[in-house]
């Protein structure tokens, strides 16, 4: 998604489908184990918590002002090889959200359950994924995202 492209385009609410974006690297393989008991949890449900993690994340002005808009929102689908699932806590209520296909997420001595543990963890790698990894000021933009920065750090 070639996020250039929002520079003459200023709109209030973008609205983004991250299942568009084909030039991503994830790991559709990495799945939770049959025995954690996780639930899927549905394509719109979360985009919508993806929508409303990522326009009250701490860093969402910048992300905001280089997307060229005031808020954004994700329709479609998710990222490919992408899936969140779901665990209740003990207590009721209070569900525990996981993102599953961080593309380093079984290589590189990563254990296999090296997921996202919620929505605004993820946020980071998301915004990377949208605004194509490249380039910032001609210098190589490492993703910001908690996993990213773990492997490059053991790099
Ligand atoms: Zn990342």
């Amino acid at each position: 998604m070639a996020h250039v492209f929002f520079r003459r385009n200023y709109v209030h609410v973008r609205e983004l489908n991250l299942s568009e974006i084909n030039y991503l690297e994830s790991d559709p393989e990495h799945r939770p184990r049959a025995s954690l008991n996780y639930t899927p949890v549905l394509d719109d449900d979360f985009l919508e918590l993806l929508t409303t993690a990522f326009n009250n994340h701490p860093s969402a002005s910048s992300m905001m002002a280089e997307l060229n808009c005031t808020r954004i929102r994700f329709v479609g689908g998710l990222p490919r090889g992408f899936a969140c699932f779901q665990a209740l806590r003990r207590e009721g209520k209070h569900a525990d959200r996981y993102i599953y296909g961080h593309h380093e997420s079984t290589r590189n001595k990563f254990g296999t359950d090296k997921t996202f543990k919620s929505l605004k963890q993820f946020v980071p790698h998301v915004f990377w994924i949208i605004v194509d990894q490249p380039l910032a000021d001609n210098r190589p933009r490492g993703c910001l995202c908690k996993l990213c920065a773990e492997q490059n750090y053991r790099l």
